[in-house]
């Protein structure tokens, strides 16, 4: 049994963070310096060298889930919803075994996400943007890009600073208590969001990659794209996501790594070499910190201002290679957290936010009509001119289009 410190250099102004986990009383202690952009060391601990912790270290003050103010969560059950009930285990289909639990969701997620190597950025982060009070015209959606924040719960957004998806609130339209579908994890959501539909009908209950268990049942919102001759694209960090991705559905498929860094290096590439009609674009970051270090502390509203930044390049990129003008931008989030985890049917866990962006989207409207991941996919293909697939649950946000 190991004490292990992670010094974590981020090089955000300001930023060093450390980080003890699993530290047992007594246990040898060990120290792995961590600057993000050099290769980490592996999950495993190292024999040596061993240090005694010293006062100095043990009282730096750690960012925990109780040390930032939360924001208060109003929430509201919608007649369609779901009924939330937080006292009630998450919901899962009885019939059939599920492979999820806790330990599942942090090892996979954690150890293959912030403790593997981080390249320095190929791009320059942005943290303003200039987007018209008015678009230029009324161009049709030709594409659809939808960003996932894995792991951003709705009220970790005004706990940070996030001048782009605040630029993006004000030119577009916003939903501040969009709802994840239970259980609330990364994988089952994602085929909700993709796949348009509730998770009794899209079939995924299982949060890990396990190909044994088969995929989404579709249409997806690709598979619906192809079949009206579109191109289609999917640049994402966990590859559990595969399992929504049916035979021939996806034209670009990469897993881009496991950081919000390579992932969005992968998206610019895939930008400036052309933007398939429907690119969905994965950001892994803010949930490995929520893993690490708790559902709203520093260290994830940090993260969240990282991944703000990175959201700008990619706009930006859309912009300067002139697809603005013709897309629809979705961004939201899988889910949120509570302490260390997510996955129950709680609003901590259940409430994300909603973003849309484009050409004939209203600018500065606040959604307050329920609306469900599931909803992501009806309104990309609605946008898209694709008919609505009758298995679908979604529907399209018809309130943001003028
Ligand atoms: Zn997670």
């Amino acid at each position: 049994m190991f004490c292990n410190f992670y010094l974590f250099y981020l090089f955000i102004p300001s930023l060093l963070l450390v980080l003890i986990t699993g530290c047992a009383s007594g246990a040898p202690i060990t120290i792995v310096i961590v600057p993000t952009n050099t290769p980490l060391p592996t999950a495993t601990p190292s024999p040596s060298p061993t240090f005694s912790p010293t006062p100095t270290m043990t009282s730096t003050a750690l960012p925990t889930a109780t040390d930032t103010p939360k924001a208060t969560l109003t929430f509201t059950p919608s007649p369609t919803a779901t009924p939330l009930n937080t006292d009630t285990p998450v919901p899962v289909a009885t019939a059939t075994p599920l492979p999820l639990t806790s330990t599942l969701i942090s090892t996979e997620e954690v150890s293959q996400t912030f403790l593997s190597t981080v390249p320095d950025p190929t791009f320059d982060p942005v943290s303003t943007l200039t987007l018209p009070d008015n678009w230029p015209c009324d161009c049709p959606v030709e594409h659809v890009v939808i960003i996932t924040i894995d792991g951003l719960r709705a009220d970790a957004l005004p706990e940070a600073d996030t001048p782009i998806l605040d630029t993006v609130r004000a030119h577009g339209a916003f939903h501040p208590q969009a709802r994840a579908v239970v259980p609330s994890v990364t994988l089952v959501n994602h085929a909700s969001i993709l796949g348009g539909m509730a998770p009794e009908n899209h079939g995924i209950m299982w949060n890990i990659n396990a190909p044994d268990l088969g995929l989404i049942r579709g249409p997806t919102l690709f598979s619906a794209a192809k079949a009206m001759s579109m191109t289609t694209g999917m640049i994402y960090a966990k590859p559990k996501l595969e399992h929504i991705v049916l035979t021939d559905s996806v034209d670009i498929l990469e897993h881009g790594g496991y950081h919000d860094i390579q992932i969005t290096t992968n998206a610019l590439n895939q930008i400036e070499a052309g933007l398939p009609n429907v690119l969905f674009i994965h950001l892994p970051d803010v949930d490995s910190a929520g893993h690490l270090t708790g559902w709203m502390s520093k260290m994830q509203l940090w993260t969240l201002e990282a991944t703000d930044s990175y959201i700008g390049a990619i706009i930006l990129a859309l912009e300067q290679h002139d697809y603005l003008n013709r897309t629809l931008v979705i961004i939201t989030s899988d889910h949120g957290g509570v302490g260390r985890k997510h996955g129950a049917d709680t609003p901590e866990e259940t409430i994300i936010p909603w973003f849309a962006l484009g050409p004939n989207i209203k600018q500065g409207l606040e959604l307050n009509e329920p609306l469900f991941a599931y909803d992501t996919a009806a309104t990309a293909a609605y946008a898209l001119g694709i008919s609505i697939p009758p298995e679908w649950d979604g529907q399209p946000v018809l309130d943001i289009f003028y």
